[in-house]
């Protein structure tokens, strides 16, 4: 048996460029039936890589059709100016799609402040209102990086109903999101944490090892199985000792791993550019059903 074999790679870059495509083209009917498809941004006290991601995130609207408004508010901003903001904003029927950057500054509560977003506005999937409707399949604005997982993994065409998979982290915008949709799917899933023991033992057993933690290195190639499709949501900046540059990698460690999997999605490259796609998929879909044509 040849048990050498050199993974897939799961190219976020092209799938995203597959997802904006379809988006552009559903967004200039929305807007040649007469609706608005538009996302409001509300920033507080950017420094300059926060005016930069929104920049980018302009950019990314303007191609695919989308309206993007930024609503820059100074560091001093307490909790009661955002509010009102956020008030005003699911409060006005033009606005059909809300998000907020992060981080908030010092003093102003970020779970609270997502709460307060409409939930049927919330194109970022963090209204908890969002998050419950998750657990039942009903219709909901679900996390960016939660779907980008999901849309990397069916990308491999793996039949997930019955598979065994392992989730590596569970925080509440990623690991727990992401293990609600493949439970959905019907996959057998573990989701581990910092305190699970013998996290290595479980990914030996895994079909698809899914992991955000954000530690270089986590998953080596003796975690894991022969043909498995790993996806690696993580995102660490890290030296590189060779040319002394920063450079972004995973958790996964990636040229040892590619060789034992059948799938691989890399860092970056993967997960990332699919999140920032569904992110216009959601304000899309959240214009759409504003303009009460989603047929549901
Ligand atoms: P978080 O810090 O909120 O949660 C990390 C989770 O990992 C926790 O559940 C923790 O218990 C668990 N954990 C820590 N060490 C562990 C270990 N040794 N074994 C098992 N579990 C362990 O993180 P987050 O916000 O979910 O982000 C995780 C990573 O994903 C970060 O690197 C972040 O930058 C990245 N991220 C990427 C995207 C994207 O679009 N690609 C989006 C969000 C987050």
């Amino acid at each position: 048996m040849n048990v050498s074999q050199t993974g897939q790679i799961i190219d976020g870059k092209a799938i995203a460029a597959r997802v904006r495509e379809t988006v552009a083209v559903r967004t200039a009917a929305l807007v040649q039936a007469g609706a608005r498809v538009s996302l409001d941004a509300v920033i507080v006290g950017a420094n300059q890589a926060g005016r930069v991601y929104a920049d980018n995130q302009a950019r990314m609207c303007a191609e695919v059709g989308i309206d993007y408004r930024l609503h820059e508010l100074p560091a001093e901003t307490t909790q009661g100016d955002l509010d009102k903001i956020i008030d005003t904003l699911n409060a006005d029927p033009v606005v059909t799609a809300i998000m907020v950057h992060l981080p908030l500054p010092e003093g102003v509560n970020t779970e609270h402040v997502q709460a307060r977003i409409e939930s049927s506005k919330d194109v970022e999937g963090v209204n908890p209102a969002n998050i419950g409707n998750v657990i039942y399949g009903r219709r909901s604005l679900v996390p960016c990086t939660a779907l980008a997982t999901m849309t990397l993994i069916e990308s491999t065409g793996i039949d997930l109903a019955g598979k065994r998979v392992v989730c590596v982290g569970a925080s509440n915008i990623v690991g727990k999101p992401v293990a609600v949709l493949l439970m959905r799917a019907e996959a057998t899933v573990v989701s581990t944490n910092i305190q699970t023991p013998d996290v290595p033992a479980l990914c030996r057993e895994a079909d698809v090892i899914v992991t955000a933690v954000g530690l270089p290195g986590l998953i080596r190639a003796d975690m894991v199985r022969s043909g498995a499709v790993v996806v690696d949501v993580g995102i660490s900046r890290v030296k590189d000792t060779e040319t002394g540059r920063m450079r972004t990698v995973g958790d996964v460690d990636f040229d040892a791993v590619r060789p034992v999997a059948g799938w691989i999605s890399p860092v970056p490259g993967g997960v990332g550019p699919v999140t920032v796609a569904m992110l216009l998929r959601n304000t899309l879909d959240a214009a759409e059903r504003a303009a009460g044509k989603s047929g549901d």
